[in-house]
């Protein structure tokens, strides 16, 4: 009950927010990231029409892709990536938002299974260069593109950020600007990008102000995470 009443505000202020900056509410996508949330709390959120969910830690996310196995859902690899660990995104998942060197994307390539569609490709970009964070430096992106669209069996798709937290509107909206400066610079090189991720739980109305195509909602749909 609780879901639902979750999902319908959360439409709503898609399409409040939409409205307000000129856009089409369905233009923008919603991925559910169910991360550290159980079997029980996604299947709560398939009986509302959800089928994309974020997934940000491997061994948590391999049983419960098992147990759904066969429901139709598009499961999106939204984490840290380690090396040792691409052969089973590869294998397992839909999407990947999170790649942000060369090396780990020719893994990824290498390893997707011949029966499997390309995996589907987000280059996770460091809007706000912080040090500890992941994600490729705004200026190493079109290198990173070429490379990965070079990939057979990968499909790069667009962008993907984690801004630095904030509540401040306008310096949300700063670091979604960025993203998209980066992913306009991408489509005038020729590239066909449909998916710049961006947006949050706390950051939603900025990301849609700057163009995005695709929120990652986790909190506002299931609550705080323990
Ligand atoms: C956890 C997470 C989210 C969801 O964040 P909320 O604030 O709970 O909505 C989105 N994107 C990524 C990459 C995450 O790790």
């Amino acid at each position: 009950m609780e879901i639902r009443k979750n999902f319908e505000h959360l439409y709503e202020l898609i399409a409040q927010y939409a409205v307000e900056f000129g856009r089409r509410a369905q233009d923008i996508r919603l991925l559910a990231v169910s991360k550290t949330k159980p079997v029980e709390t996604i299947e709560a959120a398939l009986a509302c029409g959800q089928r994309a969910f974020g997934e940000n830690y491997l061994q948590e996310a391999l049983p419960k892709i098992t147990a759904l196995t066969g429901r139709g859902l598009e499961w999106h690899f939204i984490g840290r990536i380690q090396s040792n660990k691409t052969r089973d995104i590869a294998e397992h998942f839909d999407w990947v938002q999170t790649v942000a060197r060369e090396k780990i994307a020719q893994r990824l390539n290498d390893q997707r299974p011949v029966h499997m569609p390309p995996l589907n490709v987000c280059i996770q970009v460091n809007v706000d260069e912080e040090p500890q964070k992941a994600g490729a430096l705004p200026e190493g992106v079109t290198t990173l593109a070429g490379a990965i669209a070079a990939m057979p069996r990968l499909r790069l798709r667009g962008l993907m950020a984690i801004p630095e937290a904030s509540n401040d509107f306008e310096t949300q909206r700063r670091s979604a600007r960025l993203l998209r400066e980066c992913f306009e610079a991408l489509q005038a090189q020729g590239y066909s990008l449909d998916t710049l991720s961006i947006g949050m739980s706390d950051d939603l109305r900025a990301a849609i102000a700057e163009g995005s195509t695709m929120v990652r909602i986790g909190t506002a749909l299931f609550g705080a995470r323990g």
